[in-house]
């Protein structure tokens, strides 16, 4: 099915591809560069935020945390923190990085892995929600509050080993996923409880069941077994101790074709047929949602440098390659994107399909977008785009080949063809890219080497 929203996205795109190659947005100095639909954005936003109140008969209560590290771009984080979002960070440089675009430390919640004690430290005197991961996190909490408690709320994250999703790296609840408590592990659900019942503080669960590749009622599952244990933890403590239900993130985005699908409705009604009481009222709710909100907002455009065959393959050299869509180069079949073949003016190519390799820049064979697909002959100068992109794409770098990050720019195109761009970040220069790889010390080596072993002795 393809609604409104789907379809003027994709013509808000093609007005924009066309206008960034007019205005040099994307051109022979600029060949690689990552567009976001600001309008788009906005309208998930808006979609998250009904779909969760239409589920609950009074007012809602329900905080939406944008997982950071889905898009931890700083302008991107404020545009959400206008639209009403919380934020959810998982890491010292996501932390700054909320801070930075503007949401307050209660509007934040704290989900590392691998928290320090100087990082509890910090969020639990200052209001930030904290999800503990493990018992060995909780004992250092204990530590830091001593007598006291902290200044925000604090849950502990479980795994309910509802099992895997379509993608075994984006599951997070199976049986032995490095993430929260595992629940069904002898004594584990008893230890939970106990845990809650010896301290007063503890008043929320978290569970995240995975992310691309979960289907709903296996989220659905997992929530249904979080709620369950804040109903027996409740009922033991005798009084509400678990006040709010963080649920994570993980709504699957379609890579498919231009539809939303699933959608924010779908999910809430997997939900109340799943764990009806979850509306009930009596539980806040958090979530954390990242890829659904951005994915297919997002597009990453380059020229293509060079055209060849090999082996009877045709082949289309472009700027985009594993440094900004890293998943797709090294895990081809789990992360396919839709590519969009424009002319050198930026307008959609036509005419009959070659089967065709899309590669990028970087110095290895498997750096490919896109293999074997029936697309339009391609030639240099002509713009490859990559579809769906605006999560985890551009905005998750790897630094491969020493490529630079390339410039973001976010947009607003109306219907007549008229399109506003913003920068977003600026493309990170090659001077740049030298000083982060150790500039300042380029002596340093050579200098060890040349002193005396008996000098440090
Ligand atoms: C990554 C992550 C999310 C966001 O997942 P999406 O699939 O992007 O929605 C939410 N919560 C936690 C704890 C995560 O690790």
């Amino acid at each position: 099915m393809s609604s409104g929203r789907s379809t003027e996205r994709a013509e808000r795109r093609a007005a924009a591809l066309a206008e960034a190659v007019r205005r040099g947005i994307l051109g022979p100095e600029q060949p690689l560069v990552g567009l976001l639909d600001i309008d788009d954005v906005l309208h998930a936003v808006d979609a998250l935020h009904r779909a969760f109140r239409t589920a609950f008969d009074g007012p809602a209560p329900v905080r939406h945390a944008f997982a950071a590290k889905a898009c931890g771009l700083v302008p991107v984080l404020r545009l959400l923190a206008e639209a009403g979002m919380d934020c959810e960070v998982a890491s010292p440089g996501e932390l700054q990085q909320a801070l930075a675009a503007g949401f307050t430390h209660d509007r934040l919640v704290f989900d590392s892995p691998a928290k320090t004690v100087e990082e509890l430290e910090y969020a639990l005197g200052h209001g930030i929600a904290v999800n503990i991961d493990n018992f060995q996190e909780l004992a250092r909490v204990d530590g830091l509050l001593g007598e006291g408690r902290p200044a925000g709320p604090v849950g502990i994250r479980v795994n309910p080993q509802v099992g895997s999703g379509a993608i075994g790296a984006m599951s997070t609840a199976t049986d032995t996923s490095k993430f929260g408590v595992a629940l069904r592990d002898p004594g584990a659900e008893d230890a939970v409880v106990e845990a809650f019942l010896h301290r007063t503080w503890l008043n929320r669960l978290h569970v995240h069941v995975g992310s691309q590749g979960v289907p709903l009622p296996l989220v659905a599952e997992g929530i249904r077994v979080a709620h369950g244990l804040a109903e027996r933890i409740n009922t033991e403590a005798g009084r509400q101790q678990v006040t709010g239900l963080d649920i994570g993130g993980g709504l699957p985005v379609n890579f498919d074709d231009e539809d939303d699908r699933p959608t924010y409705d779908d999910l809430v009604a997997e939900l109340r047929s799943a764990v009806p009481d979850l509306f009930g009222g009596r539980y806040t709710l958090v979530t954390e949602f990242g890829r659904s909100l951005l994915a297919k907002s997002g597009t990453i455009a380059s020229l293509v440098e060079y055209t060849k065959s090999a082996g009877g393959r045709r082949i289309a050299v472009t700027h985009a390659g594993a440094q900004v869509a890293t998943r797709t180069a090294f895990a081809p079949e789990a992360w396919p994107l839709r590519v969009g073949v424009l002319d050198a003016k930026g307008h959609p190519k036509a005419g009959p399909t070659e089967v065709t390799d899309v590669a990028g820049p970087c110095c290895f064979a498997g750096d490919l977008t896109a293999q074997a697909r029936p697309l339009p002959p391609i030639e240099p100068g002509d713009v490859v785009a990559l579809y769906d992109t605006g999560a985890y794409y551009f905005s998750s770098h790897f630094s491969y080949n020493s490529l630079p990050r390339p410039a973001v720019y976010g947009y607003r195109a109306t219907a007549d063809g008229d399109v506003r761009f913003a920068l977003v970040r600026e493309a990170q220069s090659i001077r740049g890219v030298v000083e982060e790889s150790g500039l300042e010390q380029a002596g340093a080596l050579v200098e060890l080497r040349l002193d005396s072993p008996a000098d440090d002795a």
